[in-house]
């Protein structure tokens, strides 16, 4: 499909997506923090993306939300608690129709860009994808997997899925994202906050298995009462798969902790507890962890929103 991709944020996942679509031969830019963030990223000569066996730079060309053409479509690649700002500082250059893409993790960031862009269609993603970053302006893509995408608002798939497909960039349409994002930030409360309380990897759980249960039992009846009773089902089996399966691994908020970065906690667990309290749900394992995690993040001098 002709037409132009706008990549906000040059991180790990801007970098996995941008480079994919350049590729690809589609018409991709990057949009850039500022001036100096601009002037670096031109002096690297590009983004490098790490895909065993290859690494290759791609010259994709940069910007910031300043100048450049209006936009047809956007793929928002910072983290949630930047989305709603950084997108606000580009609201004026979305061309009529424009689509915005939302990579984010967890929940609630979503309906924060939606509010500063009112009338634009914002679909969003759920990707099993894993990516870092080493060094500025290079990605290493360490984890092949999926990405769901959808529009609560609106079932009908965008044209454009065929441009993913060019790039090679796994995904599929859904009609029911949000039941996914939520079954993912059941899953994430689950798991990512015991990994800091206990820093450990994700298979160390597996010595906790009363306090994982505690915790999927009352997931479950959170994601039962904001009506997501499909995420609901087998969450304890699940919780325990991903745990096996990914027992090497450190998670993303133990990474983020470990190396002394703010986390998405407003977006996980703060989100499902807010939610909790919404619904008057007494979710007692649930609030502890969450009290837990801010004191082990405070304790680091780490913000805890
Ligand atoms: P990241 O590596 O920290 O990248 C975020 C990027 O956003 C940074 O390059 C940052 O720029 C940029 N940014 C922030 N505000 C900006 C603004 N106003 N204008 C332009 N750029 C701006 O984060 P990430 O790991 O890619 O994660 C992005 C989101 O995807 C998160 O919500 C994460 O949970 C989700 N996710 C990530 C993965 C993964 O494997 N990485 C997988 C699934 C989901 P600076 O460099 O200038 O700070």
């Amino acid at each position: 499909m002709a037409g132009s991709w706008h990549v906000l944020g040059a991180g790990s996942l801007g970098t996995l997506w941008a480079c994919r679509l350049w590729r690809a031969g589609l018409d991709v830019r990057l949009i850039l923090r500022d001036d100096q963030r601009l002037a670096a990223y031109r002096a690297a000569g590009g983004l490098t993306l790490q895909a065993a066996p290859l690494t290759e730079q791609s010259p994709v060309p940069g910007e910031t939300a300043a100048q450049g053409a209006p936009i047809q479509r956007l793929i928002v690649a910072c983290k949630a608690y930047d989305a709603r700002q950084a997108v606000a500082a580009l609201a004026h250059r979305l061309a009529p129709g424009a689509e915005v893409i939302l990579l984010q993790n967890g929940l609630g960031s979503a309906d924060e860009v939606a509010a500063v862009l009112p009338g634009v269609r914002c679909i969003h993603a759920s990707s099993t994808e894993g990516a870092y970053r080493p060094q500025p302006w290079h990605a290493v893509f360490a984890g092949h997997g999926f990405t769901w995408l959808g529009d609560p608002a609106d079932p009908t798939p965008p044209a454009w899925l065929a441009d993913l497909d060019q790039a090679g960039i796994p995904q599929q349409w859904t009609a029911d994202i949000l039941s996914r994002l939520w079954r993912k930030l059941a899953l994430n409360c689950a798991i990512n906050p015991l990994t800091v309380l206990h820093d450990c990897r994700n298979g160390e759980l597996a010595q906790h298995p009363c306090e994982v249960a505690s915790l999927c039992d009352e997931l479950a009846q959170l994601l039962e009462r904001c009506g997501q009773p499909a995420a609901a089902a087998d969450l304890h089996a699940e919780v325990l798969r991903v745990i096996h399966a990914t027992a090497q691994n450190f998670s993303s908020m133990h990474q983020d902790v470990a190396l002394g970065r703010r986390t998405e906690i407003s977006y996980l667990l703060g989100y499902a507890c807010a939610a909790a309290t919404r619904h008057r749900l007494a979710l007692p394992h649930l609030q502890q962890l969450q009290r837990r995690l801010i004191g082990a993040l405070q304790a680091r001098g780490l913000p805890c929103d």
